[in-house]
């Protein structure tokens, strides 16, 4: 290669080089400019061109000062050299933003770097600039956004389409809406909705309309606008005309909600009005009364109705009618009478608008009202203008109101708009509670019927087991009692095992039917004095046989004591110490002992210890001893019993107003105790007995030696049973019947002198044989006995009311029985 060649080559490669250079620096997205120290501009790539206006030519004709006029401020001979040297403004590295001038006198942000470089110890700068408007006018319109929403009131953009282009937050929570929501929708049917109302009473037109037209800005009062859920916004506002270039863009307004400045103090009256009428309820009905009188003598109207819309969504009937009392008119009471009977459709009349519509209806004049089918009796009855208004239930219209005036109104205050709709809000809120509130009282009516039938169901229960052990208890007591000996010893054991077997049973079923009894609150219990000493020395004696089987030994420590008399129910009070005392020997080791003590707790209580020494209560099993059904690991014992006695005996203490409780030791013993009142009587208080059906209705039996007695009973074993009872007493005479109807001919035929009579009977129940029986006036001296599984208080307590003259109840122990009979023949 010769020199030349090589020296075309490099310049060549320069040349290519220098190319590839300014395609660069031209197609940064930066302009680039190049200065020396005066300002004097060598390098002015295509961006700056266009950023500027000028060309590159132009631009090394021009001074840097003149592109950025702003840096150079303050420096007295605009030498770039200086700002430089004085390190104030701009550093080499670092960025600053100034306003840049363009060619065409305008201006645009620009942000500038500086870097430097040196020709021949000459200092140069290159600059690069970047247009930051469009950043800034994010920035700003951002800032705007923000301002916008900042502000107190509804700001509403409308194009002029009438579609809402913009809306500020504020605005848009007024009206319930979101922003969003609202962007594109019609201001006229979504917000304005009263548009058509204003024109019929103002005549004018759009109020929009007529500023986009006019140009002019106007302040408008109480305007209606409606918001989300169909309910009105009493507002204030102001329509600005929005124009740029002399073209109309649309109008904004900007409005608030004016219900709490306007009509404030008629508004707390009525709603604190309505609050009382809600509190002070009786019924839906009646609170709808109530508010139709109340709003209208507040807000002068003169007749109103209240439509409920049906179950099946098809009707609107007319539910309560209120008029002024000075309207006594016979058209009124016509026009009254019509809407009474009258029932509405969807769409159907002023309710059926409503309805439809969802929103309140107003009618300036009647007369001109298409849609009012009681055109004819509302003009006679001299009315002009109507309002019908919803009552919503949450979302759902469950109502309408309708006022009318007889005083033509022009126009339709709009707060009164906005008043009854939120009265409608606020009963349909009631009626919601109302609901749930009836709800609760069913689902408890429900709850104690379901109790009633469990109630009904265990008395039957027990009623349907208290038959055959009738039987068993009987029979077997028979056995073991009779007087001609049958049985040989084996056979005596065996019948006591099923002797014991059926009472235990039958105390199962006691205790079962008390406990549910107590639950459902139907035990009810007879206080009266009770002499404590004379029922402990019985229950002792009761009992002691139990006590010397476990080989335990009883000390009473009541007896031979001063008598005291306390409060109670003596059958429940004996079911309370026998408890106790048959726990403390059940519970108890052989060898070991129940006592039973008294003291007397300050004149008022006496406090009754029955301490054992048995095996005690575990700690952790204390606190559950109270509960049903709990044992405490006795169930895994030999040790018979049901779990429930406790607890019942603690329910029937506190019912007859006393306390129980205990202390007990593990292995050592327990002692429960239980106080009861005492009562402030005498000695001759207890001695003297208290007047009962017994003493009472036995009056009516002479003193016979011999007695006849008739038995109407069904069951076959139960009148088996009597039948061996009597057999073996002396000077009495069984004839019997197995239904009511024989019971009724046998009784009058026989003329018995006392009469056993099952209640239980087939076809002709026990108390309507008892009161056949009455009407006879051959039989209706004779003492009846009623005979009944049914051990229930409210039975025995109706039978007396009756007038039956005992009440023996099945299983029948033959004690008891053979004690009445005899009763009667002494
Ligand atoms: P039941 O005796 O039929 O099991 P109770 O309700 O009378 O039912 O008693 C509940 C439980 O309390 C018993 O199972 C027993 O574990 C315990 N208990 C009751 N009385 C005593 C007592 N005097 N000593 C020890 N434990 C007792």
């Amino acid at each position: 290669m010769t020199i030349s060649n090589q020296v075309c080559e490099e310049e060549y490669k320069f040349a290519k080089a220098e190319a590839h250079f300014a395609a660069a620096i031209d197609n940064s997205s930066d302009g680039l400019i190049t200065i020396d120290q005066a300002g004097n501009i060598f390098l002015f790539n295509a961006t700056a061109e266009k950023l500027f206006g000028y060309s590159a030519s132009e631009a090394t004709k021009i001074n840097f000062k003149e592109l950025t006029p702003e840096l150079f401020k303050g420096f007295h001979n605009g030498h770039i050299k200086n700002i430089w040297d004085s390190q104030q403004k701009i550093k080499i590295g670092s960025t600053i933003e100034v306003e840049a001038f363009h060619k065409n006198k305008t201006t645009f942000p620009a942000l500038l770097k500086f870097s430097e470089f040196w020709i021949e110890k000459e200092r140069h700068f290159s600059v690069t600039v970047k247009n930051i408007s469009e950043k800034k006018l994010t920035e700003a319109h951002k800032f705007h956004e923000i301002a916008f929403d900042h502000v107190k009131e509804g700001i509403l953009v409308i194009d002029l389409e009438g579609k809402i282009s913009l809306i500020n937050s504020i605005g848009a929570s007024l009206l319930g809406y979101t922003a969003e929501e609202l962007k594109g929708k019609s201001f006229y049917s979504t917000i304005y909705h009263l548009k058509t109302i204003t024109n019929r009473f103002t005549g004018k037109d759009n109020i929009v309309l007529e500023t986009i037209k006019d140009g002019i800005e106007k302040t408008v009062n109480d305007q209606i606008f409606l918001n989300k859920y169909g309910s009105f916004i009493s507002v204030d506002f102001k329509l600005s005309p929005v124009v740029s270039d002399n073209k109309n863009l649309g109008v904004v307004i900007a409005f608030k909600n004016n219900e709490l400045l306007v009509g404030s103090s008629l508004r707390t009256r009525v709603f604190f009005e309505m609050s009382k009428i809600i509190s002070q309820s009786l019924s839906w009905e009646n609170t709808i009364n109530q508010t139709l009188q109340m709003i209208g003598k507040n807000l002068q109207w003169e007749l109103a109705n209240y439509w409920e819309i049906d179950s099946q969504k098809t009707t609107l009937k007319c539910l309560e009618q209120w008029k002024a009392p000075y309207l006594k008119s016979e058209a009124i009471s016509n026009f009254q009478k019509i809407s009474r009977n009258k029932t509405f459709a969807k769409l159907e009349g002023l309710p059926g608008e409503v309805w439809d519509k969802g929103q309140p209806v107003w009618i300036s004049d009647i007369l001109n009202r298409q849609n009012f089918p009681r055109e004819p009796f509302a003009i006679k009855a001299g009315l002009h203008s109507g309002f019908g208004s919803p009552v919503y239930e949450g979302d759902q219209i469950i109502g309408v109101f309708e006022f009318f005036t007889s005083t033509p109104q022009e126009h339709l205050d709009a707060n009164q708009v906005s008043l009854l709709v939120g009265l409608g809000g606020q009963l349909g809120q009631f009626k919601k509670r109302m609901e749930s509130e009836t709800d609760l009282i069913v689902a408890k009516e429900q709850a104690i019927k379901a109790d009633n039938y469990k109630s009904e169901f265990l008395s039957q229960m027990s009623h349907e087991l208290r038959t055959p052990l009738n039987a068993i208890i009987g029979f077997s007591q028979i056995l073991m009692q009779s007087k001609r000996p049958v049985l040989d010893k084996k056979h005596v054991s065996d019948v006591s095992l099923i002797l014991e077997s059926g009472k235990h049973l039958l105390r199962l079923i006691n205790e079962i039917l008390d406990l549910s009894k107590i639950e459902s609150g139907k035990m009810e219990v007879s206080i009266e004095p009770i002499n404590l000493n004379k029922l402990l020395t019985e229950t002792m004696a009761f009992i002691r046989p139990m006590a010397q089987k476990a080989n335990i030994t009883l000390i009473d420590f009541m007896s031979g004591s001063e008598e005291i008399t306390i409060l109670a129910d003596e059958f429940r009070l004996r079911q309370v110490i026998l408890n106790l005392i048959a726990n403390g020997v059940k519970y108890n080791k052989s060898g070991g002992s129940v006592t039973l003590n008294h003291e007397i707790l300050n004149n008022h209580y006496v406090r009754i210890n029955v301490q054992d020494t048995g095996y005690g209560i575990p700690e952790g099993f204390q606190n559950k001893i109270f509960n049903p059904f709990e044992r405490g690991g006795a169930e895994f014992s030999q040790i018979e019993g049901t779990g429930i006695g406790l607890s019942v005996t603690k329910k029937l203490v506190e019912l007859m107003r006393g306390k129980i409780s205990f202390n007990s030791v593990e292995n050592k013993g327990s002692c429960f105790y239980f106080d009861m009142p005492l009562a402030a009587s005498s000695k001759q208080d207890i001695n003297t007995p208290h007047p009962s059906i017994k003493e009472s209705k036995t009056k009516q039996v002479g003193n016979k030696i011999n007695i006849d007695i008739l038995y109407i009973e069904d069951n076959v074993r139960n009148l088996e049973l009597v039948k061996r009872i009597i057999e073996e007493q002396k000077g009495m005479k069984l004839v019997s019947a197995e239904d009511g109807i024989s019971g009724l001919e046998t009784a009058k035929k026989n003329l018995p002198d006392l009469i056993l009579l099952d209640i239980h009977l087939p076809k002709m129940n026990g108390f309507e044989v008892f009161l056949q029986l009455k009407e006879i006036e051959s039989t209706k001296n004779i003492p009846i006995i009623a005979v009944s599984a049914n051990a229930r208080d409210e039975d025995i307590k109706k039978a007396s009311e009756m007038g039956f003259v005992d009440y023996l109840t099945k299983p029948l122990s033959v004690n008891a029985l053979v004690e009445v009979l005899n009763k009667y023949k002494a």
